[in-house]
């Protein structure tokens, strides 16, 4: 049974880190693939805002609260989520709890020679991780067969999916009966701070809540898209003083 938090109609899972990871295992452990998406406060408001994005968020298995926004939501509710289980994070656990119980991961997406990149670090930095197999996130419709084929005849049980939101999420939903991997993860920019090509957030900003604020000092081109964080926060307070209704 999934210990569900609602936020604005969109069912996130109240989980710790490790209990996140659990989950995956069991994933891995089934006969069928699973979605596993991680909503930061931008892809929450798309699923506000977005009908179809909302139904693709609530059909995953599971939904882990990415971001110090969805957290503070779920505050703002009076539910509260019991940890910030961020994609990066949880492929960094799942790696590393991978030395002890194996797991085979597909590496999918990324600018050609990044998920390569990636995987050479994973050789390096997680002793006994598997990578099954790698290929970068820029494709044609017609490429999507061979890509299929080429995650199903790796064996992986585990298929990261970096694509950006929300292009990983609807490339993970329309092909989510085809692929025989038992969980597929949508978790953006993960390959690239993977491969090295981009700098996670130093401690401070991390610990505070204000991630969003030093990536927003590294892309300012984000700036109109990250105004969906405060418009995310003040839709929540709406709710919760009755001003709202979803
Ligand atoms: N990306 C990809 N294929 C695409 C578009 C993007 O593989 O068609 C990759 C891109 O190279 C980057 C990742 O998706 O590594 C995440 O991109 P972005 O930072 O824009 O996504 P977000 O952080 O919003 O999830």
């Amino acid at each position: 049974m999934r210990k569900i938090v609602e936020i604005a109609g969109i069912n996130i899972d109240d989980l710790s880190m490790e209990e996140a990871v659990e989950k995956i295992y069991e994933f891995i452990e089934s006969d069928k693939n699973h979605a596993v998406y991680t909503p930061n406060a931008e892809i929450m408001m798309d699923g506000i805002t977005n009908k179809e994005m909302k139904a693709i968020l609530n059909n995953a298995d599971m939904l882990v609260a990415d971001g110090a926004g969805v957290v503070l939501a779920s505050k703002i509710l009076g539910k509260e989520v019991a940890e910030k289980v961020s994609g990066v994070d949880l492929v960094k656990n799942l790696l590393t709890a991978s030395s002890k119980r194996p797991v085979k991961f597909f590496l999918f997406g990324g600018k050609p020679g990044i998920p390569e990149k990636a995987n050479a670090n994973i050789v390096c930095d997680y002793p006994g991780a598997e990578i099954a197999g790698t290929r970068n996130g820029y494709f044609s419709k017609e490429d999507e067969e061979a890509i299929i084929n080429e995650i199903n005849s790796s064996g992986a049980d585990v298929l990261l999916v970096c694509l950006g939101a929300p292009k990983q999420e609807l490339w993970i939903t329309e092909n989510r009966d085809r692929l025989k991997v038992k969980a597929s993860l949508g978790v953006g920019g993960t390959m690239d701070i993977l491969a090295g090509n981009v700098k996670l957030a130093p401690d401070f900003f991390r610990n505070h809540g204000l991630e969003w604020l030093y990536r927003l000092y590294k892309e300012p081109k984000r700036f109109k898209r990250m105004l969906r964080l405060p418009k995310f926060i003040f839709y929540v307070i709406g709710i919760r003083l009755g001003f709202v209704k979803h």
